[in-house]
């Protein structure tokens, strides 16, 4: 039943059918939530630390506000810089799998507040698209939905900005990459992307739930370059450690 309903309707479906916290399994209460999970777990999730690549969003120690990570300083993506709000663990990334694979869609608004929130804080809003990494038809197909998508529209009401979903298209099916080693997966996802002519002459703001290596990132910016794209940077909700 819960497939079949919109995205508000299991939303209350759940809250009706008392459901619990996707992060603590508590009960949900009415009002001190986000989405499905409870305000004292979604006030525990792990923020990302101060200091991080510019390129990639990978935190460091340290207490230099211009760091580039090593991998970066090799070869720099085609980006003006990777935020990230929070680190990909514990109660976050229990949040982002519901979000993800069990079709709990109503964590796209909560979820992008946090990204604006990272935004804001950089002052950086010179664009004119927020664009989600695209998902290929046969994974969407059977997904019934992108995440990043979701994403990338609620952020974009937030920013006051159009999601543009036809600039960015995945042509090859690179399905389990989380599966695969770093330097199998920049194979992997080379090639798979490819960005509409109409991206020339955009500035384009890339959006994904994680990132990992950045491989796949650098992947869609790269193509969205060729394509003539004239400024593109990438806004995540959370980095992989
Ligand atoms: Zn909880
Ligand atoms: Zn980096």
């Amino acid at each position: 039943m819960l497939q079949t309903l919109s995205s508000i309707g299991r939303e209350t479906a759940r809250i009706v059918l008392h459901a619990s916290c996707v992060v603590c399994d508590g009960e949900l209460p009415w009002r001190a939530r986000k989405a499905s999970c409870c305000a004292a777990c979604w006030a525990s999730l792990p923020q990302i630390p101060a200091t991080r690549c510019r390129y990639c969003a990978a935190p460091w120690s340290g207490n230099d506000p211009g760091y580039v990570c090593g991998s970066c300083l090799v070869t720099p993506p085609p980006v003006v810089w990777t935020e990230a709000w929070g680190c990909y663990r514990g109660s976050l990334e229990k949040v982002l799998h519901a979000f993800k694979f069990k079709r709990h869609d109503f964590f796209a608004a909560p979820l992008a507040e946090l990204v604006e929130s990272v935004i804001r804080e950089r002052g950086d809003l010179d664009f004119d698209a927020v664009v989600p990494v695209p998902m290929h038809r046969a994974k969407l197909r059977r997904r019934g939905y992108n995440q990043a998508e979701l994403l990338a529209r609620a952020l974009a009401r937030r920013l006051g900005l159009r999601c543009e979903t036809a600039l960015l298209a995945k042509t090859r099916d690179s399905s389990a990459q989380s599966r695969l080693a770093r330097n199998e997966r920049a194979a992997n996802v080379h090639d798979a992307f490819r960005a509409s002519p109409r991206a020339a002459s955009r500035r384009i703001l890339l959006v994904d739930d994680v990132i990992t290596t950045g491989e796949t990132i650098r992947a869609c910016a790269r193509a969205l370059t060729d394509a003539g794209a004239k400024r593109i940077a990438a806004a995540v909700v959370a980095k992989t450690e």
